[in-house]
């Protein structure tokens, strides 16, 4: 495939979802569909599905890869895959930062659940153009107006349907797209994979049953898009008839404004409404072109540029994802925002400062890898090669160097310890670990050294177990996993200065470093920040890092329970030194002193990790949920009822929720449901710290 491809014809797309909602399937029928189509190229159909099916199924169409490249139409669809459970942070924010559109796909039954809530705020905040798919229209209570509905309340978008459904339930048979004015009614069965499906519309007129229900869910579409396009809505005004083509643009431009949500329905499981909803992909989602031009800091000037998505410009790219692929090693997914790269050239990841080669570069499609010569701007790729370059790095040529803003990944706020199950399996877990964090930011490990101890750190229970499934089934590591612990922090609520000295006298050869520093609180999730603002030589430029690598050092271990403080600014302000007793070691414990005596004066508090949990149960089960959240520290934010299910929205702190899941189980006989995720970090209460740090 030439990859002089037209930008214009590119989507970077992703499906956002809460887990369940049919992602998925969705996207497995748009890889068949799409697939199929390329390879038969609207020939002999029949015939050469058929052969290409036995493999598929046999290999299972599913999307293994970070980003599927696939052509729908002459169109370039690559699709970022994006993880439906929110423990997994990283992975919602690296795609959400390189993807240019997205499709939520929420159950026609339950509408917006809290996980599509929370990747829709995030969507927010990467301005992020989105269509909706009704799935599920099959399920026994499907609704299409109620799902809209849920995204007024939950999610305060503006959904405007675009289609009409032809029945609901078991009597679901397709689409009518009021645009264009036609039906799309599935009546021939197909089979795919192990499903039965119905690929293929009959695109017709609409029916005479829904002719009414027609015009005025089209008159009300009408309306709402000429309210966010001037000269239409005078057309409109003036009883002018628009035309679809008009209609079409406006709405393209609304939803890339993101005034505008269009919404669209089906069944993926069942195989309809596949194709309008990826016609619509390519109509009303934007490509490279359309979206805002990417910005970075020149490392050297630090200055702000941007890159235009455009061959000629300098290049730049963005490693989204890093992946160890069974055949061809070690993966970095780039998006490549500006210029061209190509295989085999020498370039520069900006962001760690090291020079990398290109070794191979490659579209990896659902069935097969595709070998590039080179990738034009607003492409997505993967690379085969780069051995420094990890998520969030940014990679470009020497000469123009530009680090774009990486997406932001939270520190883990929990914590256990891991062991191999016997000395065998030592070496093999130790692999697996490197593995695994090189792909995931929010993954740490660190190895104690006093306990001989290896901890990992992550998002969440389910985030921690996840990975030691993966480490069992993809590295074969039989390890010992210990009881999660919560990442506990401290942090200073007052501002202070203070001094540190470290003088030593042994005869001979003496020790000098002297320093001031000031520590004032910073915001939440600010971290550390070191200024130096010696002036006059107080402290030769050479002993300045040294100070600020003590500081840092002495930060991890906090006042009062030994946990590392956080959100604090720290400067440098004065000292003094000896001609010949200051050294660097001088100067580094120096630095560690003033942290150390001093921060027990800063009104050090204990900050624990809160998170927002959402439980949905039958009526009957409220109250004894209720009570068992005044164990667990919980605060009530809302109670709401919906026929007999009553949704439950607390805060909580993290360290109150282990085994959660089996304790709703048995409060409930398995029948309530709960959601979490990470909110922010508060103080412990006095009354809890006890329970908490056990003094
Ligand atoms: P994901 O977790 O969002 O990726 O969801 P999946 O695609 O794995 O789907 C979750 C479940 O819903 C699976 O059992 C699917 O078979 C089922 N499912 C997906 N799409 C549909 C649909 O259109 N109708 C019905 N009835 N079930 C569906």
């Amino acid at each position: 495939m030439d990859n002089n491809f037209p930008i214009d014809k590119i989507r970077n797309i992703g499906f956002i979802a809460h887990i369940d909602a049919g992602k998925t399937t969705v996207t497995e029928r748009t890889l068949y569909l799409t697939g199929r189509i390329r390879k038969v190229g609207g020939v002999d159909e029949g015939t050469t599905a058929m052969d290409w099916m036995p493999q598929e199924k046999e290999r299972g169409i599913t999307i293994t890869s970070a980003a599927t490249t696939t052509y729908w139409n002459e169109n370039r669809i690559n699709i970022i895959d994006t993880p439906g459970h929110v423990d997994f942070t990283a992975e919602v924010e690296r795609s959400l930062r390189v993807l240019d559109g997205g499709i939520i796909v929420l159950d026609a039954v339950a509408g917006v659940q809290p996980q599509s809530e929370t990747v829709w705020r995030q969507a927010d905040t990467y301005h992020v153009p989105r269509l909706a798919f009704v799935n599920k229209m099959d399920r026994v209570g499907a609704s299409y107006e109620r799902a809209m509905d849920t995204m007024k309340t939950r999610l305060k978008a503006n959904p405007v349907p675009i289609q009409l459904p032809m029945g609901a339930e078991d009597k679901f048979q397709g689409v009518i797209d009021l645009i264009g004015g036609q039906a799309y009614t599935y009546t021939t069965p197909t089979t795919i994979g192990n499903d039965s499906g119905f690929d293929h519309p009959e695109v017709g007129p609409v029916p005479d049953n829904y002719a009414d229900e027609y015009e005025q869910y089209r008159q009300t579409m009408i309306e709402k898009i000429v309210e966010t396009d001037e000269t239409l809505m005078i057309r409109y005004l003036e009883g002018e008839e628009i035309e679809a083509s008009d209609l079409k643009s406006a709405l393209r431009e609304a939803t890339m404004q993101q005034q505008i949500v269009p919404v669209l329905c089906g069944t993926a499981l069942r195989g309809k409404g596949i194709q309008p909803l990826l016609d619509a992909i390519i109509d009303y989602l934007p490509s490279p072109l359309d979206v805002p031009p990417v910005e970075g800091t020149d490392p050297k000037t630090e200055e702000i540029g941007l890159r235009y998505p455009d061959d000629n410009q300098p290049l730049s790219a963005l490693a989204f994802k890093v992946m160890t692929d069974p055949f061809v090693g070690r993966v970095v997914f780039l998006r490549v925002y500006s210029g061209k790269v190509k295989a085999g050239q020498s370039v520069t990841n900006v962001s760690k400062g090291k020079r990398e080669r290109m070794g191979r570069l490659l579209h990896m499609h659902a069935n097969h890898r595709e070998e590039l010569e080179d990738v034009s701007a607003g492409n997505i790729c993967a690379a085969v090669g780069l051995k420094d370059t990890f998520t969030g790095d940014s990679i470009c040529t020497d000469e123009q160097p530009l680090i774009l803003e990486p997406p932001q990944f939270p520190q883990p706020v929990i914590s256990v310890a891991i062991e191999p199950a016997t000395r065998a399996d030592q070496d093999k877990l130790s692999d697996a670990l490197r593995k695994l964090s090189d792909e995931d930011p929010t993954f740490l490990v660190k190895f104690n050294e006093e306990t001989g101890q290896t901890v990992m750190s992550g998002m969440g229970e389910l985030h921690l177990e996840v990975l030691v499934d993966r480490m069992r089934r993809e590295f074969n590591v039989d390890a010992q996993v210990g009881n999660p612990k919560v990442s506990y922090r401290e942090t200073l609520t007052q501002p202070i200065r203070v001094e540190g000295r470290f003088v030593r006298q042994s005869g001979g050869h003496g020790q000098f470093g002297h320093v001031w520093l000031e520590i004032e609180p910073q915001e939440q999730g600010a971290g550390i920040t070191f200024e130096n603002k010696i002036t006059g030589g107080a402290i030769p430029r050479e002993f300045i890092n040294p100070v600020e690598s003590g500081v840092r050092q002495a930060l991890d271990n906090g006042p009062l329970s030994g946990y590392p403080l956080v959100d604090l600014k720290i400067t440098l302000v004065d000292g003094s030194f000896h001609p010949v007793d200051s050294s660097e070691m001088a100067f580094r414990n120096a630095g560690m002193l003033a942290i150390r005596e001093g921060a027990p004066k800063g009104k050090p508090v204990l900050m624990e990790p809160i998170a927002e949990m959402e439980v949905v149960t039958p009526g009957e089960f409220l109250s004894d949920i209720l009570g068992d959240f005044g164990t667990r520290r919980a605060q009530i934010r809302s109670i709401e009822a919906q026929d007999d299910l009553q949704t439950v929205k607390v805060t909580i702190p993290l360290g109150e929720t282990f085994s959660y899941t089996t304790s709703l189980r048995s409060l409930s006989s398995g029948r309530a449901n709960y959601t979490m995720q990470f909110k922010d970090y508060q103080p412990v209460p006095a009354g809890a710290l006890k329970d908490v740090v056990g003094r």
